[in-house]
């Protein structure tokens, strides 16, 4: 189960941010649902931590602080979709590694045997008692004539867009 409210308070202890209100969270989620974990998305799940290497590697359900220049973003593996937080304050260039990071997600999912149709990327963040939750994007993974260039393009303006 994916527990906004816990995820976010656990990114706001190992990013060390003062204030909830200061992380973000964006998630992929596969449309239709389906589980995300590294025994079920092995393909994508090497290519993220080989990616990363050599920070993390993300484990099984587990997760990796990844540093960039002298920041950090958070990347966790939820069974309901990979997720992302960072802090609101984040650099450009934190925000362009995320990019890349969602990109890549996106890139290998293509090319995974349980590949979803779609994949929504939706931004949370917490204000006050509320989770606010927006849909930055959805992305169609079976159009075939989706370059990656193009794909990339939805997903930089979408996420830059909600800074
Ligand atoms: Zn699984």
């Amino acid at each position: 189960m994916y527990y906004p409210e816990k995820s976010l308070k656990n990114a706001k202890k190992l990013l060390v941010s003062p204030d909830l209100e200061n992380v973000v969270s964006l998630r992929l989620e596969p449309e239709p649902k389906t589980c995300c974990c590294s025994d079920c998305w092995p393909l994508v799940w090497q290519e993220v931590n080989d990616s990363i290497h050599p920070q993390g590697p993300v484990q099984h359900e587990g997760q990796a602080l990844i540093k960039v220049g002298s920041e950090r973003c958070l990347l966790v593996q939820n069974e309901s979709g990979p997720e992302i937080l960072l802090l609101v304050t984040a650099s450009l260039s934190v925000v362009a590694a995320v990019v890349n990071l969602i990109v890549a997600i996106c890139g290998s999912l293509r090319k995974e045997r349980k590949c979803p149709a779609k994949v929504k990327i939706v931004r949370r963040r917490s204000f006050g008692k509320k989770i606010a939750e927006d849909l930055l994007v959805e992305i169609d993974l079976d159009d075939s004539t989706a370059k990656p260039d193009k794909m990339k393009g939805i997903i930089e303006v979408a996420i830059k867009n909600s800074f």
